[in-house]
């Protein structure tokens, strides 16, 4: 999953009017509703970890970006992020972080632009995230898994809430 638990989609792939104007979307729009780490969806290297600057190229309206050039061949762009985490080069896995949300390049509140491409074209993305290409929520409340699996009272949750890798650790007790 692109998101460490429940994510929202805002915009999905395909036609679109953004600020008025129709348009093509060529990613699919996502927001991290908890933990707000972008985590790799498939293998690979990392390709690019940048912010273009120069306006006269468009891929500023990236901001900062990752992308990944899977291990399938395909070509996996996360953009928009507030900080990268990961470097040229650096080979991922399915689940790594590679950057923190954010709104950065042409955005208009946090998200993550995420963009596949297959021979240099711009194809649906949903299927990747293992979701339908349409407006929602999705992804799993680890927390919620968690509290139920083990029982733990709301107080108990609360301080396990402070812990600065709850996140992570819900995930991890949930699936385990
Ligand atoms: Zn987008």
């Amino acid at each position: 999953m692109i998101y460490n638990g429940k994510f929202k989609v805002t915009s999905p792939f395909g036609r679109r009017v953004l600020n008025g104007q129709p348009g093509d979307h060529k990613g699919i729009d996502v927001v991290g509703l908890g933990d707000k780490h972008v985590c790799a969806v498939v293998s690979g290297t990392v390709a690019a970890s940048t912010m273009i600057l120069d306006k006269s190229d468009r891929t500023w309206e990236w901001g900062n970006y990752v992308r990944v050039d899977g291990v399938d061949g395909r070509r996996y762009y996360y953009c928009h992020l507030s900080k990268r985490l990961v470097k040229a080069g650096q080979q991922v896995k399915v689940g790594d972080h590679l950057g923190i949300e954010g709104n950065t390049g042409y955005s208009f509140g946090s998200h993550c632009h995420f963009e596949v491409r297959e021979n240099g074209v711009s194809i649906n993305p949903a299927p990747f995230l293992g979701i339908p290409n349409k407006a929602g929520t999705y992804g799993t409340d680890w927390r919620a898994e968690v509290q139920k699996k083990f029982g733990l009272s709301k107080d108990t949750m609360t301080y396990l809430d402070k812990y600065k890798y709850a996140a992570d650790l819900y995930m991890k007790l949930g699936k385990a």
